[in-house]
């Protein structure tokens, strides 16, 4: 009876202290053995960094998302050769990506080629005038948007093959040394030409030729401003070439379709930023 009694006493005084001085009574359960230890504290700790970082993580992942809404980059179980290079695995898609790290599978040639009907600075056949035919035809169209402007474009190589480019790369090493060749020319199965999604264009002011100076003229600088309307992008980008490989160069143009094309000039970025290969 008296223990019972002395509970009683002891419950009551506990409540009363608890309901006066909560401040007091929380200290004492801090410093009693039912507070963390010191360890888990830092456990406890570690694991709220922990969840910080994953947060910002997938924060991060979400921002690259939506800079990226077509990224397909990771959702990729592409093969990669002895020289380091992915195999692309859907050469055949208008949105194939083929650069300095991704190269075509061997052997590969588009489906389809046909001669777009637009001013070439030559008049025999030759494969370069080729492209796949949705390029063709987007070409055709840009080319005669550029006439009611009054200007004279001129295409003057798209279509070029794996051999092609083998010849075309092995003289531009032989002249110019590798380290200087790898920063203009494509080794063979990493050019962009090989798609046949790929044109380059000049015109008479530029005597035909491809320099960087094109884009100081009525031409380049129209091409730079509207080739998206027509489902192009210039694909090597002014100050680009860590992400691209490949100086600036304003006369090749790449077709994507004018639902993409609208998207990467819009972003401002190249191909690589926008569909999420970045560079290694
Ligand atoms: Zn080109």
């Amino acid at each position: 009876m008296k223990e019972v009694r002395l509970a009683i006493i002891l419950l009551s005084l506990s409540l009363f202290l608890g309901a006066c001085s909560l401040d007091d009574w929380t200290n004492q359960a801090d410093d009693s053995e039912e507070s963390p230890s010191e360890e888990e504290q830092v456990e406890e700790q570690e694991k709220d960094e922990n969840d910080e970082q994953q947060q910002e993580n997938e924060q991060i992942s979400e921002d690259n998302e939506s800079n990226n809404p077509n990224a397909y980059a990771n959702e990729l179980d592409e093969e990669v050769d002895e020289d380091g290079l992915t195999i692309i695995e859907e050469p055949d898609i208008k949105e194939v990506v083929v650069n300095k790290d991704r190269k075509l599978p061997e052997g590969y040639e588009p489906d389809e080629l046909v001669e777009p009907n637009v001013r070439f600075p030559f008049e025999e056949d030759h494969p370069k005038k080729m492209m796949q035919p949705k390029a063709a035809r987007a070409l055709e169209n840009l080319f005669a948007a550029a006439n009611k402007e009054g200007l004279g474009l001129y295409a003057t190589s798209g279509y070029r093959s794996y051999e092609t480019q083998q010849r075309i790369y092995e003289n531009n090493v032989a002249e110019r040394g590798q380290e200087e060749a790898d920063k203009f020319s494509a080794r063979p199965g990493t050019s962009e030409h090989q798609t046949g999604l790929a044109m380059d264009v000049t015109s008479a002011e530029m005597e035909f030729k491809l320099d960087q100076s094109f884009i100081n003229t009525p031409e380049g600088n129209w091409l730079a401003e509207n080739a998206h309307e027509y489902g192009f992008v210039v694909r090597y980008l002014k100050g680009t070439m860590d992400i691209t490989g490949y100086e600036y160069e304003p006369w090749h143009l790449r077709y994507v379709g004018t639902d993409l094309s609208t998207q990467i000039h819009e972003s401002g970025g190249t191909l690589e930023e926008f569909f999420g290969f970045y560079p290694q």
